[in-house]
Parts: C-alpha cells; structure tokens; sequence
C-alpha cells in the first residue's frame, strides 16, 4: 500500500454506499483511475466540491489492496467559461466519454492526457465551434488510427476523393465509394490536422458552421467505429443543438 499524487481531470462519478461516492479520474502519470471519495456525499464535505466532473485538479491518493481512496484535492482549474454554456458542457463532456471509453484502468497515456488538457482549455477560454471534431481526430492520431485522407484506400488514386469509409480505413474515390460522402474542404481540414496545422484547421471552420458539422459528425463517426458503440454525451448535444 503506498500513497500517489497526480494531476488528474475528474471524469465522472457514481454513487457508492451511503455517503461515498466512486471518482472516475483520468490523471497524467496513472492512467484511468476509479477510487473512493469517502463521505463526500454530505452536504459538509469539502472534498466532494472539489470532485465535480470536469475539474482539473491535483488529487492524493491512498492506493489500498483494491480500490484506491482519495484523501485530499487542490483545483487547479474548473473551467468556469465552459460551465457557463451548454454547448460547451455537451462537448467536454462527449470529449471526457470518449476518453473514459478508449482507455483501460491503470495504463498511463499522457499523449491522451495532454490532448484532453489542451482541448478543455481551447474549450474554455479560446472557443471554435470544430474543437470536438479536431479533437476526435487527434485522438485517433495519438491511438495510432488515423484516417488515409490523401488517396483512395481501396485503389490509390489521389483524383476524385469523395467518401469516406471507416471501415476501409479512410477517403474512397468517385469509383470506389462507400460509407458516408465528404467534401474536398473536410478533407483538406483533416490534412490541416493530421499535419500539426490545428490552428489553420479551427481558423477556416470558424465561419463555416456546415464544414464545422461535416468534420464532428465525421470524427464523431469513426470514433463510435472504433469502439464499437454509440456516445451517449453526443446524442445529448444532437438533440439539445
Ligand atoms: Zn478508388
């Protein structure tokens, strides 16, 4: 048994006995963590206020035989302009599912960790409507499966791209599609991404509310493929927006 103390972004939390509550965290050097916040359903815990999904924090941790308990919490950040805007919950929160759903307890990844950072502070203080699906697509970056968007994945040609199949593993040509339709400006945007050029990408959807929607639902899309189920934080943004 032995004591950690890491940077974490509080996930989610479910209830657990009378007045405890589990902390799904995902921290930077630990991975996924599920640990207990004992007591922090009462009305007089200061630790439960801190745990609000969402925060970034500092969190120390007692890391028992089975379940890990948490025994104190500094907020680093709790993104208040993002708290402010529904639309802007609905995205960190489907940021956050995605993150909880592609990883496993305990494996640290702090390419993922770094992203989720630097996307919740985009979200917060420097908004572009495309940040959810850039973000999408650089999580699949950073898993190792990114999209082939510069030629036909089923015969190569670079002509005429003009759909996109995940399942294929990225653009189809004219005479080759399948899956779903996309246009040349999304895919020149994913080039923008997948070449490091986020700022150029989020810049030239900014005023283009349809490209903006083409690239989440694409990036949205493919995510759902690869996990093999839908985001229920997304259907809640489809139906609020
Ligand atoms: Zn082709």
């Amino acid at each position: 048994m032995s004591s950690l103390q890491d940077v974490a972004v509080i996930m989610r939390t479910y209830k657990i006995g009378e007045a405890d509550k589990i902390i799904v965290l995902f921290t930077q050097n630990h991975g996924k963590i599920r640990a207990v916040a004992k007591g922090s359903r009462k009305t007089t815990s200061k630790l439960g206020a801190r745990l609000e999904p969402l925060n970034l924090a500092n969190v120390m941790l007692w890391q028992g035989r089975n379940l890990a308990t948490i025994t104190g919490v500094d907020v680093i950040d709790n993104f208040t302009d993002i708290r402010e805007s529904l639309e802007k919950i609905m995205m960190a929160t489907t940021m956050m599912e995605i993150i909880d759903k592609l990883t496993l307890d305990d494996q640290e990844n702090d390419a993922l960790f770094q992203l989720l950072i630097k996307a919740l502070m985009t979200l917060d203080k420097n908004f572009s409507p495309a940040i959810l699906g850039a973000f999408c697509f650089r999580v699949l970056m950073v898993e190792g499966l990114t999209p082939q968007t510069d030629a036909c994945c089923a015969c190569g040609t670079a002509q005429e791209l003009t759909a996109f199949n995940a399942a294929m593993g990225g653009a189809l040509c004219r005479n080759c599609q399948s899956g779903q339709l996309i246009s040349k400006q999304a895919l020149d945007i994913l080039g923008l991404i997948f070449n490091g050029r986020l700022g150029k990408a989020l810049y030239l959807c900014s005023h283009a509310p349809e490209l903006t929607h083409e690239i989440e639902s694409l990036g949205i899309n493919i995510i759902e493929y690869h996990l093999g189920q839908k985001l229920k934080s997304h259907l809640n943004l489809k139906t609020w927006g």
